[in-house]
């Protein structure tokens, strides 16, 4: 029987990409009307290839994107796109209404709900108090603050142990089959897998495994289950 429901944080209770993409978008638009000498088209692609460059928590994004195209660092231009993505994101960090469904459902039917997560420790945390989504969990883990991420199964032992749940008693649910559903199987949980689709690669490496996961068209679908 399930007693603990451990989720991701980033693409599965909250839509991470897609809000870190409008607030990007604004971010060019308004330092394109500041001065930054390209399309607001070209310059979110070029900001895109930086960030895939450099890894979306490096500082420095905007810095480089104008003097990439400009030729030297404007404050100006740097600053409001700064400005701009920060008022985007802070606007729009609203939880999606079936992310508290399920865990308002899951604390009132008693599970144990717990959070394994990839990234700083700092910037998960502020989305999570920023949500409103930190008090819904008995225990959060990131991988920074432990010094293991997933798929390492440490992490979900980590998290586990901290539960005093085991194995055979904890699910987990995210949307990243390589990170989450791979981790789960690697620390001997179930899992269920959302926002993705699994490709045939995928299905064929679950069959070899013989590891069945759940595909969830949304959050809610949890409450048939458990
Ligand atoms: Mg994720």
């Amino acid at each position: 029987m399930i007693q603990a429901v451990f989720f991701d944080m980033d693409d599965t209770l909250y839509d991470t990409s897609g809000f870190a993409s409008i607030a990007r978008r604004a971010a060019v638009k308004s330092m394109v009307h500041n001065g930054l000498q390209c399309s607001e088209e070209e310059g979110y692609e070029h900001l895109m290839e930086i960030v895939r460059e450099k890894g979306s928590n490096y500082s420095k994004h905007f810095n480089i994107l104008t003097n990439d195209i400009n030729g030297s660092e404007d404050p100006l231009i740097i600053v409001n796109g700064i400005i701009t993505y920060h008022n985007t994101k802070f606007a729009m960090l609203k939880l999606q209404p079936d992310s508290f469904a399920i865990l308002l459902y899951l604390k009132s039917k008693g599970y144990k709900v717990g959070l394994i997560t990839n990234g700083k420790e700092f910037k998960q945390w502020e989305k999570l108090i920023r949500l409103g989504l930190y008090p819904f969990f008995d225990e959060i883990v990131t991988s920074e603050s432990v010094g293991v991420e997933k798929p390492d199964a440490k992490i979900y032992q980590i998290a586990m142990d901290r539960l005093n749940v085991t194995k055979g008693t904890s699910i987990m649910v995210g949307n990243n089959f390589d990170v989450d559903i791979m981790g789960a199987y690697n620390a001997g949980m179930q899992s269920m897998i959302i926002n993705s689709k699994l490709t045939d690669e995928q299905n064929k490496k679950l069959e070899q495994l013989n590891y069945q996961v759940r595909q969830l068209d949304t959050l809610t679908d949890i409450m048939k289950i458990l």
